[in-house]
């Protein structure tokens, strides 16, 4: 028996937890779910984003399952999600591009994953505002030192990549290779112009490769260039490695090449808690309309019952969405053509067809 922490999230994410709570459920590993409130709807009944009862019970299960959490606009507060990941150290976030047959893609072969950095770069949110004494300060500093002219009326936000963080995310990377069957390790990075952020983080990979060497491939490229060559050969990817900024951006291109947000799942993994969760947002639009597709958060638990070590039962729900996805009789209106649009069926109805597949 696990325990594993649940966060429903806000707008479309109660539904999209709820599908894959059945869906892992109906493979009959026993889970003992602890359900937990945040964002919008824990403000709303106990005053607090992130109560602080979550936070323990993730520390001391080590294993969530989260829905997307809305990020109130002018609230002060930059980000749950982004909190979350600094507050438990979760310094890799996890996103496999795979196409699954029966989902409309422009693309035949997408099966690689992308390995972001999590804590680091321009999204650790140090930043200097325009006009503030402490923008000055930073601008004088930077004269200086001749680093080069800052405008007066600018404002800065500071990239910041280092060693250590750089290590551990390219070993995590390489292990993860090395655990899932993959063969080859791309370094993304800006080194030709960034030298000391991303150079560092290049430097660091070519040596932390020297380690794996023999085992698995290991290759670097520019990001811009990257960029082209997933749009034109995105088979030639296997296990990307990115900081932060590029690895967000990177992320969704591929979310793009395998059918959209809908079917695109995450995880986000510390030294030793992981939090899994689908790529997508919270669409409030959508909430409580049972139509959005479930499939990214349940594969975001395939994700979860494999760290949990049950890959019979990861595989077997993978196998059932597949079923599923090949079939096309129960899906949601996302995976069908304009034509089709009337065969669509809800958000638990897919999840159900899904769980058939199982008992
Ligand atoms: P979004 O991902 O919520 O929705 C964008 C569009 O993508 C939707 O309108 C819908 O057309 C489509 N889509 C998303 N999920 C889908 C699904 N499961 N099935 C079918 N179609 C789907 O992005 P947004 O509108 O930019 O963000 C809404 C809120 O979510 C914001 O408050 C944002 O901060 C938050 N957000 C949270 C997370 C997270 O919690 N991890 C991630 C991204 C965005």
């Amino acid at each position: 028996m696990y325990r594993v922490t649940l966060i429903p999230g806000d707008g479309i994410g109660p539904e999209v937890v709820e599908a894959a709570k059945r869906c892992v459920d109906a493979t009959g590993v026993e889970i003992e779910w602890q359900e937990f409130l945040a964002g919008q709807r824990a403000l709303e009944e106990y005053g607090k984003l992130v109560p602080d009862e979550l936070l323990d019970s993730i520390r001391e299960n080590k294993v969530a399952l989260k829905g997307p959490i809305t990020t109130p606009v002018g609230s002060g507060f930059r980000s749950i999600n982004v909190f979350l990941r600094k507050e438990l150290d979760l310094f890799a976030c996890v996103r496999p591009a795979k196409i699954y047959p029966g989902v409309n893609t422009r693309y035949d072969v997408v099966d690689l994953v992308v390995v972001r950095e999590n804590t680091e770069d321009l999204y650790a949110g140090i930043e200097f505002q325009e006009g503030k004494e402490e923008t000055e300060a930073l601008i004088d500093l930077v004269e200086r030192y001749n680093r080069g002219i800052v405008r007066p009326d600018a404002g800065v936000s500071l990239k910041a990549i280092s060693r250590f963080g750089s290590e551990r995310i390219v070993r995590f990377a390489f292990e993860y290779a090395l655990q899932n069957g993959r063969k080859k390790v791309t370094a993304v990075h800006k080194a030709n112009i960034l030298k000391f952020s991303d150079g560092l983080f290049l430097d660091v990979a070519r040596q932390v490769a020297k380690d794996y060497e023999g085992k698995i491939e290991f290759e670097d490229i520019i990001v811009d260039n990257l960029c082209m060559q997933l749009v034109q050969r995105p088979e030639k990817f296997d296990v990307l490695v990115l900081p932060n900024l590029y690895g967000d951006i990177v992320s969704d291109l591929c979310a793009g090449l395998i059918g959209g947000l809908g079917v695109a799942p995450g995880a986000n993994i510390g030294r030793d808690i992981a939090l899994f969760e689908p790529v997508h947002g919270s669409a409030p639009k959508y909430a409580g309309l049972n139509r959005v597709n479930p499939m990214a958060t349940i594969l975001s638990a395939v994700m979860m019952l494999d760290y949990l070590g049950e890959h019979t039962a990861a595989r077997r729900l993978e196998g059932a969405v597949e079923e599923v996805l090949r079939e096309r009789k129960s899906v949601t209106y996302d995976l069908l053509p304009p034509s089709e649009q009337d065969k669509a069926v809800g958000t638990m109805e897919m999840a159900e067809a899904i769980c058939q597949k199982l008992r």
